[in-house]
C-alpha cells in the first residue's frame, strides 16, 4: 500500500463497432425513437404550467407513449429511461449556470445516440487480439474494435468495472463509448516545470520555454481536391434544385461523402491532439494557457451590415471551424491529463498577450511587426522574437504575478484582490456609530 493512497477515477472510452447495414438500420431506428421521445417530453415540459411539472408525470406520459406508438417500442426500456433522465439533468445543468436550456432536436444537425445504462447488460469479452464482442440489446452480440485494456470479465471488481454505455454515431458510423469506473494509486505531485501555451499563428501552440508543436495538413493533396471536386458537386446541384422539391438521392450520397471527409480531418487532428497533450502533460508540472472567449469564438466573422468583418472568406474555412473549436477540446484535453500526471493547469485572462512585450512588459503600439515577429519598439528595449513565442511568455508571465483565473460554477472567474484595509481607516471610515 503506498502512502499516498488510491483515488477513484472515471473515463470514457470509445471504440468503434463493426456492425452490418442490417443492424445499423436497427440502431438508427432505435436512436431517431429516442430523439423523438426527447422531443415530446421537451414539448410536454413547455405546454405543461409550472407548477404542475414532475418526474411521475413526464415518466407516465413516456410509458403510455411506449405503448400507443409501436415505432417507440423499438427502443429498449432501459434507454427510454435514459432519455428522461438525461433530458431532466439537462435542465439541471441550465438551472445551475453550466448550459443553455434543452431544445428540440431536429432530424438531419442532432448526433444520434442510445444509451445503455447498466454496465451488467454489455456483457463484454475479449475474444481477439483486436475485437471484444458485446452485447447490445435487440441487436445481440457485436463486435468491436480492443484498442485499451478494460476492466472485464476477471479483471473486473466492485471499485474497477464499467458501468454503462453510449451507442453514438458520427459520420464514420457507429461507435461505442463506454463508461469505465477504476481506482488507481494517486499521483505524485509533478515536479517539472512550469510552462505558458499560446495558439500561435505560425505554429500550432507554441511553448513559453521555445518549444513548439506543429502539424501538417489533415488531408492529403489528392483528399483535398476530392473534397473541392464534391463540395462544388453538392453546390452546383443544390443552385439547380426548383425551390421546395425534395434534396435528391444522389445530392444526399454527395453530402455523406463530404460529411466523411471531413470527419476523417477532425479523427487525425484529434489524434495529434492526444498525442501532443499527453507529453506536454508527462513533461510539465505546471501548464498556462488563456481563458477561452466564448463570445469571440461565436460572433460570426461576416460582421453586422453596417461594420462587416475582414478576411471573411479566411475565417470561414473549414481550417479555421476546426482549429476555433479545437482550443477548447485541446484545454479540456490538457485539463485531465495534467490532474492524471500530478500537474495542474491554470488559465488566465487573454486580453493583450500577443501585443504586449514579454520582456518589458509595455504595450508599444506597432511592435507585432508581422504574424510571426514581434519587435519591441518601446525605446531602451527593443527585445526581438518569435510572436506566437512572446504571448506564450506573457501567459505564463500571468501566472507568475498571481493573475490566474479560479474556477467557479464550471466557469473561471478572476480571482478577487486580497486587499486589507488598513485598521485605522475602516475604524474612522466605516463605523456605523
Ligand atoms: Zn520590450
Amino acid at each position: 500500500m503506498s502512502e499516498r493512497g488510491v483515488e477513484r477515477r472515471q473515463f470514457g472510452h470509445r471504440a468503434e463497432l463493426a456492425l452490418s447495414p442490417v443492424q445499423c438500420a436497427k440502431l438508427d431506428a432505435q436512436a431517431h425513437a429516442a430523439r423523438a421521445m426527447w422531443n415530446q417530453l421537451h414539448d410536454l415540459w413547455l405546454m405543461t404550467p409550472k407548477c404542475q411539472r414532475s418526474l411521475a408525470r413526464l415518466d407516465q406520459t413516456l410509458r403510455q407513449a411506449r405503448k400507443d406508438f409501436d415505432w417507440y417500442a423499438v427502443l429498449p426500456a432501459q434507454a427510454a429511461q435514459a432519455v428522461l433522465k438525461t433530458y431532466l439533468q439537462a435542465w439541471k445543468n441550465c438551472w445551475e449556470g453550466r448550459a443553455e436550456g434543452p431544445h428540440f432536436k431536429t432530424r438531419h444537425r442532432t448526433a444520434l445516440t442510445v444509451d445503455i445504462p447498466q454496465g451488467r447488460d454489455l456483457n463484454i469479452s475479449r475474444v481477439h487480439r483486436r475485437w471484444g464482442m458485446v452485447n447490445i440489446p435487440k441487436l445481440g452480440r457485436v463486435r468491436f474494435r480492443w484498442t485499451r485494456d478494460l476492466p472485464v470479465g476477471r479483471h473486473a471488481d466492485t471499485a474497477n468495472r464499467i458501468t454503462g454505455a453510449r451507442l453514438v454515431r458520427d459520420d464514420l458510423g457507429w461507435h461505442i463509448a463506454f463508461r469505465v469506473q477504476t481506482l488507481e494509486p494517486a499521483p505524485a505531485p509533478h515536479p517539472g516545470p512550469e510552462v505558458g501555451i499560446d495558439v500561435g499563428v505560425t505554429v500550432a501552440l507554441a511553448l513559453s520555454d521555445g518549444n513548439h508543436h506543429r502539424h501538417g495538413a489533415w488531408l492529403t493533396d489528392t483528399e483535398q481536391a476530392t473534397l473541392l471536386r464534391l463540395e462544388r458537386r453538392a453546390a452546383g446541384r443544390k443552385a439547380h434544385r426548383k425551390p421546395g422539391t425534395r434534396t435528391s438521392r444522389r445530392l444526399h450520397h454527395t453530402y455523406d461523402r463530404i460529411h466523411g471527409l471531413r470527419a476523417r480531418a477532425k479523427r487525425r487532428h484529434q489524434d495529434w491532439q492526444h498525442q501532443t497533450t499527453t507529453r506536454i502533460a508527462a513533461t510539465y508540472g505546471t501548464v498556462v494557457v488563456e481563458q477561452l472567449q466564448i463570445t469571440n469564438m461565436v460572433k460570426s466573422a461576416k460582421g453586422t451590415l453596417e461594420r462587416p468583418g475582414t478576411n471573411v472568406a479566411q475565417k470561414s474555412g473549414l481550417n479555421r471551424a476546426i482549429s476555433s473549436e479545437a482550443w477548447g477540446r485541446t484545454v479540456t484535453m490538457l485539463a485531465y491529463k495534467t490532474t492524471r500526471h500530478g500537474g495542474t493547469l491554470h488559465k488566465v485572462p487573454a486580453p493583450g498577450t500577443s501585443r504586449r512585450c514579454s520582456h518589458c512588459q509595455a504595450t508599444t503600439p506597432g511592435s507585432r511587426e508581422s504574424q510571426a515577429l514581434f519587435v519591441c519598439k518601446n525605446p531602451g528595449c527593443g527585445w526581438t522574437g518569435n510572436a506566437d513565442h512572446n504571448a506564450a511568455r506573457n501567459i505564463l508571465h500571468l501566472y507568475r504575478t498571481g493573475h490566474a483565473l479560479v474556477p467557479a460554477a464550471g466557469r473561471a472567474v478572476a480571482r478577487r484582490a486580497r486587499r486589507v484595509k488598513p485598521t485605522g481607516a475602516s475604524q474612522a471610515g466605516n463605523s456605523p456609530r
